[in-house]
């Protein structure tokens, strides 16, 4: 049984390379792997446009091809992997700045209009699952800083998600996870800054929605987003 330990730092030992069925895999494998990948892809230790070659993760993760090439797979359906026929894997190409400006004047669109819904459908049941979900976003992981950020990028994605869910829109709701915008925005930079400020964000939306105050959840959630790409917009002059 692999630890996320042992992929967090690369093992370097040689794997099984008969790509043999005997292997035992270890409940929770493929989700390891597909989280070792992810990090690498948003910290950029795997840049935009590079190729990705399944051997070298074999490699560096210590594990068979197949949890591999499912977590590849997965990734390509979240936009952050391209699979060429004959060439293989390689990451995405980073957004460009236009979609980037586009993909943000959605969220202008949709996001806050929501916010100021779910204020009005607030319980207190939901108010602490997304009060819980913020509390994960700041609890100081274990995981180096790199695997840290992945991760609050995808907390990150799931607070917005629940956020539409409340507002009870399903349509507005998918349309914005197809963009899978979290990964992308948050691959633009690795920097320690945006994840602090996003959750002192967080937590004004969370106040708005403990008031049950639908004008305050707009207006913090319109904060949010015009802040998060004021935060990221640099990185194009990178
Ligand atoms: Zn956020």
């Amino acid at each position: 049984m692999r630890s996320p330990k042992a992929l967090a730092t690369p093992a370097f030992t040689a794997a099984p390379r008969d790509g043999s069925q005997a292997i035992q895999r270890a409940p929770g494998l493929s989700e390891e792997v597909y989280e070792a990948i992810l990090a690498r892809l948003m910290a950029l230790k795997i840049p935009p446009g590079a190729r990705i070659t399944v051997d070298n993760l074999v490699r560096e993760l210590a594990v068979s091809q197949t949890p591999i090439r499912e977590a590849l797979g997965r990734l390509e359906g979240e936009g952050l992997v391209v699979k060429t026929h004959l060439v293989g894997y390689s990451a995405s190409p980073q957004i460009t700045r236009r979609r980037f400006n586009e993909l943000y004047e959605l969220r202008l669109l949709l996001e806050p209009d929501a916010a100021g819904r779910a204020a009005l459908a607030m319980t207190d049941d939901i108010l602490a699952g997304l009060t819980q979900a913020a509390g994960v976003m700041s609890r100081e992981g274990s995981a180096d800083d790199r695997a840290r950020y992945s991760q609050f990028a995808r907390q990150d994605a799931l607070f917005h998600d629940r956020i539409l869910e409340v507002a009870g829109n399903e349509l507005i709701r998918e349309t914005l996870a197809h963009q899978h915008t979290h990964f992308h925005i948050f691959r633009l930079m690795f920097h320690a800054r945006v994840t602090e400020e996003a959750l002192d964000e967080h937590a004004a939306i969370l106040a708005a929605f403990a008031a049950r105050d639908p004008e305050a959840a707009r207006q913090a959630m319109r904060v949010h987003i015009e802040r998060s790409r004021d935060r990221l917009l640099p990185a194009f002059d990178l």
